[in-house]
């Protein structure tokens, strides 16, 4: 019969774990609820590959998420070879503005001097500079900070790939529409159940199935929940290129809130917008006062956005955690059930690195110090 290994959740995760690891086994299963791979939060992602400026980056786990970030163009340039599927990736680096007094303080007195201290490459732009590195800002706008090694990809060309690698690997077989009802370790290898009562039988199980993994291996109470998010997506008259030249990410007062506006340029014209974050909540229909509101603080940002035409919104369910670190590594005593979630805001960003942690787990082979330490972190047994 061979070795066999069973992943559940063909997202982001699933897949890269599954393309990683299939030389390990002599057959990979890898199955969905939904009727295709990649349809859930890795769908609905916006596609910053953002080590330095995501907060949980500044913890234990920087050195983790700056190695995914340097894989990041090999792993692309690997999943173009087997899927004839190119991922354009813009990287020219992130554009964190200021739009007012408080915020330019916060960059510059809590941001700034973390990212210089850990060794981050960061350059300051005064307005002026600011103006001529991204002309479409705002005048309003006070200061920029460049974090050049910042990436930007669009994360549905990016499961395309993927999707299709995992389908020409002979040794993996997808089953998308089959929704597994549990997982079974025992002493002979892992029972996967699915609705309906079939029986997937393997080897070693890697549980990657985004914010609802919980129903799968359950976490202790508050440990994972799922983060609901909404962006949307709008096409600049006449641009057949990169709308903007930088990813751009700002803090905007609107009413009397404060929110995140995240914009990033496709290689064809388009801009993607976001993004809310909705702690608790799963339904993935878009909302239009959410979506009203990522438009208002684009305007802000981008008054010339006012001319763009809205061409789309959506929602999806982050996998969120309670310490904000992602869960992989075994969940068993004998790790027959591997995780591989909980990556929050930051999947698509880790996915190559996750995927060859998981694959180094899987084999058996000895684990570098840096990877040790980056599983301590995530140890999964912390919510189970
Ligand atoms: C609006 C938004 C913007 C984001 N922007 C970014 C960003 O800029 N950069 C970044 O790095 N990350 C971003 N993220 C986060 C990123 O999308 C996630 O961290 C990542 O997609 C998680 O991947 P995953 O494979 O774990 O989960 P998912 O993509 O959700 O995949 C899980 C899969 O498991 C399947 N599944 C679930 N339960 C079962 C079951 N019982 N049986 C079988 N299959 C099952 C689901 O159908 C799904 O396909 C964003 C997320 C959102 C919502």
């Amino acid at each position: 019969m061979g070795s066999a290994l069973v992943v559940v959740g063909a997202g982001v995760i699933g897949c890269a774990v599954a393309a990683a690891a299939s030389d390990l086994f002599d057959r990979v299963v890898l199955l969905d609820a939904r009727p295709d791979t990649g349809l859930a939060a890795s769908w609905a992602a916006i596609g910053g590959i953002t080590p330095q400026s995501d907060d949980f980056c500044r913890g234990p786990l920087r050195q983790f998420a700056e190695a995914s970030r340097r894989m990041y163009p090999q792993w692309l340039a690997g999943l173009e070879a087997g899927s004839g599927i190119a991922v354009p990736f813009l990287d020219s680096g992130l554009l964190q503005v200021a739009l007012d007094p408080s915020e330019q303080r916060r960059v510059q007195e809590q941001l700034v001097p973390q990212w210089v201290e850990q060794g981050f490459r960061v350059e300051q732009l005064d307005a002026g500079s600011t103006a001529q590195a991204e002309p479409l800002l705002s005048p309003a706008v006070l200061s920029a900070v460049r974090l050049p090694s910042e990436g930007a990809l669009e994360p549905r060309v990016l499961m395309s790939a993927l999707r299709e690698v995992v389908r020409r690997d002979p040794r993996i077989e997808v089953v998308a529409s089959a929704r597994v009802r549990g997982v079974t370790p025992g002493a002979q290898g892992v029972e996967v159940l699915l609705e309906g009562g079939g029986v997937v039988r393997g080897d070693r199980c890697v549980v990657a199935a985004g914010a609802w993994s919980p129903e799968l291996v359950p976490s202790r109470p508050g440990g994972q929940f799922p983060v609901r998010g909404q962006a949307a997506e709008l096409v600049v008259p006449g641009s057949g290129g990169y709308p903007l030249r930088h990813h751009v990410y700002c803090k905007v007062a609107l009413d009397d809130t404060t929110v995140s506006s995240y914009v990033v340029p496709r290689h064809d014209g388009r801009v993607v917008v976001g993004v809310t974050y909705d702690q608790g909540r799963w339904d993935e229909e878009p909302e239009d006062r959410a979506t009203e509101r990522l438009l208002a603080a684009l305007r802000l940002v981008v008054p010339a956005s006012r001319d763009w035409r809205l061409v789309g919104s959506w929602a999806g369910i982050r996998p969120g955690t309670a310490d904000g670190y992602p869960l992989v590594g075994n969940a068993d005593a004998d790790g027959r059930v591997v995780m591989a979630t909980g990556h929050f805001g930051v999947g698509i960003t880790l996915a190559p690195i996750t995927a060859a942690l998981v694959r180094s787990i899987l084999s058996g082979a000895g684990l570098t110090a840096g990877q040790a330490d980056a599983l301590r972190v995530m140890d999964p047994r912390r919510f189970l």
